[in-house]
C-alpha cells in the first residue's frame, strides 16, 4: 500500500485521483447538469480531501460528498443542511469557531477536530459499492496513520461505521473488545489494541445529520450534540 508523508501530500493525491470510472462520471456529471440554484457556481468536481486541525484528537467521519454540498463548494459538509447541522453541534461542543458551514472560505475553523469520509466522490443515490469503498479505503487509512493525536472516531451512519471497524480488524495490532460493536445512535465502544502504532481510538456511532434523519427527526440537533459532548469527556479521559 502507497504511503504519504505528510497530509499534504496525501490530499494533493486524494484530488487527482480517478480510480472509480463510476464515481469520477458520476460528480462531473453532477457539476454540468447543476440546478438552476447554483447555475452560476463552478462546481468543485473532484475529490475531496479531508480537512480540519492537524494535532485533531477527535475524527468525524462521514459516508461521502454530497452531490451538491461538498462536490459543489470543495470542502466536505459544506454548502449543504448536513453541513450546517453536523457545525452547529460541533460548534456548541466547542470543536469548531462557527455553527455555519457555508464555503471553502468562510473562515470556519475546526478545533481538536478533523472531518473526513468513507469515500471522497459522490455516489449515485449515496451508495457505493463495495468495490469502491475498498479502493478509497487506503487514503481513510493514511489520514488514521498521518493524525497522530486521534483518540475519538465519531462515525455518522453504519457505513462509517462498518468502515472504521474493518479498519480495526485488519490493521489493527492485538485489538480486542469487551462488547462486540453494533451500531446504534450514540454507542460508545473503546478498545484494547494498537491501530497504527498508537492505542486504538475509541468509536462513537452517530445517525447521520443528512437532511432526511433531521427532517424526520430521527436525528434532532440534541441528539447529534450529545454525541460529541460525550466525544469530549472520552478525550478528556483518555492518557495523554
Ligand atoms: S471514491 Fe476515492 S478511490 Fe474512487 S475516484 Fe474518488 S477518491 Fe478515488
Amino acid at each position: 500500500m502507497k504511503r504519504w508523508r505528510s497530509l499534504k501530500s496525501l490530499n494533493e493525491a486524494i484530488t487527482r485521483c480517478r480510480l472509480c470510472p463510476r464515481l469520477v462520471r458520476h460528480r462531473e456529471w453532477v457539476a454540468a447538469n447543476r440546478p438552476r440554484r447554483y447555475s452560476n457556481e463552478r462546481y468543485w468536481a473532484r475529490p475531496l480531501p479531508g480537512f480540519g486541525d492537524t494535532q485533531a484528537r477527535l475524527l468525524i467521519l462521514g459516508l461521502a460528498p454530497a452531490a451538491h454540498g461538498g462536490n459543489r463548494t470543495g470542502r466536505m459538509f459544506t454548502g449543504d443542511s448536513a453541513g450546517n447541522t453536523l457545525m452547529r453541534a460541533l460548534y456548541e461542543a466547542g470543536f469548531a469557531n462557527k455553527p455555519l458551514s457555508e464555503r471553502r472560505d468562510d473562515g470556519l475553523e475546526l478545533r481538536d477536530a478533523y472531518i473526513t469520509a468513507t469515500i471522497r466522490c459522490p455516489p449515485p443515490d449515496n451508495k457505493p459499492t463495495q468495490e469502491e469503498m475498498r479502493r478509497c479505503e487506503p487514503y481513510l487509512i493514511a489520514e488514521l496513520t498521518l493524525l497522530k493525536r486521534v483518540k475519538v472516531v465519531v462515525a455518522l451512519g453504519r457505513i462509517a461505521f462498518e468502515a472504521y471497524l474493518r479498519i480495526l480488524r485488519g490493521y489493527g495490532d492485538g485489538v480486542r473488545y469487551v462488547e462486540k460493536p453494533v451500531f446504534a445512535h450514540g454507542a460508545c465502544y473503546t478498545f484494547v489494541g494498537y491501530l497504527f502504532g498508537k492505542p486504538a481510538p475509541s468509536l462513537i456511532a452517530s445517525y447521520h445529520p443528512s437532511r432526511q434523519n433531521t427532517q424526520t427527526g430521527r436525528l434532532t440537533p440534541q441528539m447529534l450534540s450529545q454525541v460529541f459532548i460525550k466525544a469530549r469527556e472520552l478525550i478528556m479521559r483518555s492518557p495523554s
